[in-house]
């Protein structure tokens, strides 16, 4: 512990975001930067805690502690080993986790907690930025292969692992350019695909073979293959079955979102490079895309991340209001008695996005989406709910009607999507809807495994790290007729949040 009265003496301090008119022009990450000194003032802030709480918060069991002892005596490159020692890709997950290690620091029982992300995010951001992150290519092959299908954080974290434990890694991915979530759901201002293009050129260099354009629609696509990782994803969206559903206009936010972020993505590397390029993840910046807000008067409907990635879209893209429902009531500013420290409260927070315009509305529910003569969307009409009985009851009289020309529906996904692969595998599913996996995260199937939201349904990119990091350990063993997993296993896959 590098200073016993660090958390007396210093209070925690966050970089400031960029101005709101400023940053709805470019598109760009929303932090100013952070000076390196602040963020070592801000590590001496941990207490080095006999049991630290913050590890058993943390999905990945990030050494939290150590690095924040290294950052604050300078030793830069050190915490980026200690790092890397249980997270593939920090430079992710300091800029888009919710830090559930901040909910459980010790010193947030009577204080604010230490800003556990924010150092992270510089720890990575520096070490690459000194040349730190190099590739690092196995030692020996094992002459054996593994095809990983899907390349959000789960198969890189998976592809990542098992290609440095000397397999020969192929990642299948339809979309154009790998990523998942990363590039086409979570836009640019959360974070800056340029993150993500330098990961993967490293994991390339290491030998990991990309095929993106590829949609693996059947179990002979995968003939060959030693071992297979399931991760896909949890993309079937949940709907919303009211009437007028069937107007144009009306969109699920992963219909909405990739589009834009193909557009924000050809904008940046426009200004970049000087020039307007057709690339891999990107569009034509000279071309709106095709689902636009520009000037209309939009309502999203969900009140979560998602839906909060389409309020800062929409307000880039030029929308003239935006309007976001939730049916859940407006939580508490603190923790309630039902949630306390150590767990993850559902509390009131202000995402950028919230800081930048838009109305929050709770506890409403959507009755009706109403039309013009053409067929397009022109109002949505809500009602007030209150809980009664365990349901969602309509408040009399509370009825209204919001006018709007475009409908965002983020309201949570449902699970895998079943026809193509996952019904010729013949894999089986879990109660939930989920792919089901034995404690080794083996599917039904022997030598399929499945890792990340296609296994434990729609969850957070530091948990899909820990599932790729998991599932790629016990690939490795299978692979290998290991008596135990040689590989670091984070999490086993009945592991949830503490609640
Ligand atoms: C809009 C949005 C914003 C989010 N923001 C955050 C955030 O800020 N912080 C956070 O922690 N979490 C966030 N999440 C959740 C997080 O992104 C996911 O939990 C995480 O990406 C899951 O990772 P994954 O690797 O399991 O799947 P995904 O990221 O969904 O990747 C699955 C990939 O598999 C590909 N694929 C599927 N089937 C096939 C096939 N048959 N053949 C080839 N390829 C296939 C898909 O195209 C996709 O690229 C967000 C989610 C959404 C929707
Ligand atoms: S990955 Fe998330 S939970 Fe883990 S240390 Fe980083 S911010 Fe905290």
């Amino acid at each position: 512990m590098g200073d016993p009265k660090g958390f007396l003496k210093t209070a925690r301090e966050l970089p400031r975001r960029r101005p709101v008119d400023v940053r709805l022009t470019d598109w760009r990450e929303v932090y100013e930067p952070f000076a390196a000194e602040r963020v070592e003032r801000q590590a001496a802030r941990c207490m080095d805690c006999g049991i630290p709480f913050c590890h058993n918060g943390c999905p990945l069991g990030n050494l939290i502690p150590e690095w924040n002892d290294l950052v604050y005596k300078a030793d830069w490159a050190a915490a980026a080993d200690r790092l890397h020692a249980t997270n593939n890709f920090p430079e992710f997950t300091g800029r888009l986790c919710p830090a559930p290690c901040e909910a459980a620091c010790v010193l947030g029982i009577n204080a604010e907690p230490v800003t556990i992300k924010q150092v992270e995010v510089e720890i990575i951001d520096r070490a690459w930025a000194d040349g730190g992150v190099v590739p690092m290519p196995p030692a020996t092959r094992s002459g054996l292969s593994v095809a990983v299908v899907g390349s959000g954080p789960a198969g890189l974290a998976a592809a990542q692992q098992l290609t440095r434990a000397g397999h020969a890694v192929t990642v299948f991915e339809r979309d154009d350019a790998p990523g998942g979530l990363l590039r086409y759901g979570i836009p640019e201002f959360k974070m800056e695909k340029s993150h993500l293009d330098r990961r993967l050129s490293q994991m390339s260099a290491e030998g990991t073979v990309f095929s993106c354009g590829v949609a693996v629609e059947s179990a002979a696509q995968l003939a060959g293959f030693s071992a297979v990782v399931l991760a896909g994803g949890a993309r079937v969206a949940r709907d919303l079955p009211v009437p007028g559903r069937s107007l144009s206009g009306i969109h699920q936010a992963m219909e909405y979102l990739p589009q834009g972020n193909r557009h924000a993505s050809a904008l940046l590397r426009g200004v970049e490079g000087g020039t307007s390029p057709r690339s891999a993840g990107g569009g034509d910046p000279a071309e709106s895309p095709p689902i636009s807000a520009a000037g209309k008067h939009v309502v999203i409907i969900g009140g979560g991340d998602t839906g909060a990635d389409c309020l800062g879209t929409a307000h880039r893209q030029g929308a003239a209001s935006v309007t976001q429902l939730e049916i859940m009531p407006k939580p508490p500013r603190s923790r309630s008695a039902g949630q306390p420290w150590p767990t993850y409260p559902m509390i009131y927070r202000v995402a950028s996005a919230h800081e930048e315009g838009g109305e929050r509305v709770y506890a409403v529910s959507t009755e009706e989406l109403l039309g013009d003569e053409a067929g397009a969307v022109r109002a949505l009409r809500l009602t007030e709910v209150a809980m009664e009985g365990g349901r969602f009851t309509p408040v009399a009289g509370s009825a209204r009607e919001i006018p709007c020309e475009l409908v965002l529906l983020a309201m949570g996904f449902t699970g895998a999507e079943r026809p193509g692969l996952l019904e010729d595998l013949g894999v089986e599913f879990d109660a939930r809807g989920n792919v089901a996996r034995s404690a080794s995260f083996e599917t039904s199937e022997p030598g399929v495994f499945v890792a990340g939201d296609m296994g434990r349904g729609q969850s957070l990119i530091v948990w899909a790290i820990a599932e790729g990091r998991s599932a790629a350990a016990a690939v490795d063993q299978h692979l290998r007729a290991l008596p135990r997993p040689a590989l670091p296993v984070a999490i086993a896959p009945t592991e949830r949040p503490l609640a």
